[in-house]
């Protein structure tokens, strides 16, 4: 299944392909707010806001399942196929190299192959003591992992919260405590303050103005084809022999001159590694872009929570 069937010319096309559809250059890494580089034993407070897509179940986080590819050194993080519905490679693979019936049995690969999973929400960054950059916005995108996703859920089901957090009028700031559990960063003691507050109202239209569809800013999504040659990179930098009864996980004879330029056409699609620094506790957040919402949709979503933050302010004699 890992045998490479495409050509070299195959491959080309499908990269420059997927090359068209990203934005050229990635400064989608800036859109983010880099909490986990924050000192030990240090809280940066946000407050969440709500994702501009507001068909979104869970309101203000969407869920962003991909899998970390390790390319010739490099990390590849790419979407997880199953989170849109189709066959995922990357999935297959994992699956079959954890069962153990299997003659390719490889619970070393199968994590290497298994798909991780995140968070992506949007904040505005109240205090922090990480340094800020002068034209920081004020709305971030933050990628986090399931250690404060579940701290956020059992904090607004123990009751402690008057409203809705996301609220721009009586909402609830959270707090990220970073500790340390042994070696691991912990985020384990981060919670919401119990306390509602306002955002200040001259600035709700600025946060508005720069709030984010959220779906768009998952992990980037390659076709199988692509990811499965991923795969199989990933599978050949694992090194030491292929297991017996697997295809050789590499590129065919003829592909060999180039097997070096495959990471480098990966990057190329602009989907470059994150800089994860030594955080193994969250993921880091750099998603490759993906093309914007169309302009209508965010406007017109912009404008209904505006007026909704407007009406309430109005409700309260502001
Ligand atoms: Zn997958």
């Amino acid at each position: 299944m890992f045998k490479n069937k495409r050509s070299l010319a195959d491959l080309v096309s499908a990269f420059e392909t997927k090359n068209t559809d990203t934005t050229s250059g990635n400064d989608d890494w800036k859109k983010f707010f880099h909490f986990y580089k924050a000192a030990v034993d240090t809280t940066s407070t946000v407050r969440f806001l709500p994702d501009l897509d507001e068909d979104n179940p869970r309101g203000f986080v969407v869920e962003n399942l991909y899998h970390e590819l390790n390319i010739n050194g490099r990390k590849e993080r790419v979407a997880c196929l199953r989170m849109h519905g189709e066959d995922c490679p990357a999935c297959k693979a994992s699956e079959q190299f954890y069962d153990e019936k299997s003659p390719n049995h490889n619970p070393a690969k199968g994590k290497a192959m298994y798909r991780k999973k995140s968070y992506i929400a949007q904040a505005v960054v109240l205090e922090t003591t990480i340094q800020m950059r002068d034209d920081a916005p004020l709305v971030f995108l933050l990628d986090f992992g399931p250690q404060i996703y579940n701290k956020m859920i059992a904090d607004m089901k123990s009751g402690d919260l008057e409203n809705n957090p996301v609220e721009f009028q009586g909402g609830h700031n959270f707090r990220i405590r970073k500790s340390l559990n042994g070696t691991e960063n912990s985020y384990a003691t981060s919670s919401f303050s119990p306390k509602p507050t306002d955002l200040p109202a001259d600035m709700i239209d600025q946060i508005v103005d720069q709030m984010y569809d959220l779906k768009n800013y998952r992990a980037k999504r390659v076709d199988a084809a692509v990811m499965e040659t991923m795969v199989n990179a990933a599978l050949n930098s694992m090194g030491g022999p292929a297991p017996q009864n697997v295809a050789k996980p590499t590129v065919q004879p003829a592909v060999q001159p180039e097997q070096k330029t495959v990471a480098q056409q990966i990057g190329d699609l602009g989907v470059d590694s994150p800089d994860v620094g030594t955080d193994t506790t969250v993921s880091a957040a750099q998603p490759a872009p993906t093309p914007a919402a169309p302009a209508s949709s965010g406007q017109s979503a912009r404008d209904v929570i505006r007026a909704r933050a407007a009406a309430l302010r109005a409700g309260r004699g502001e």
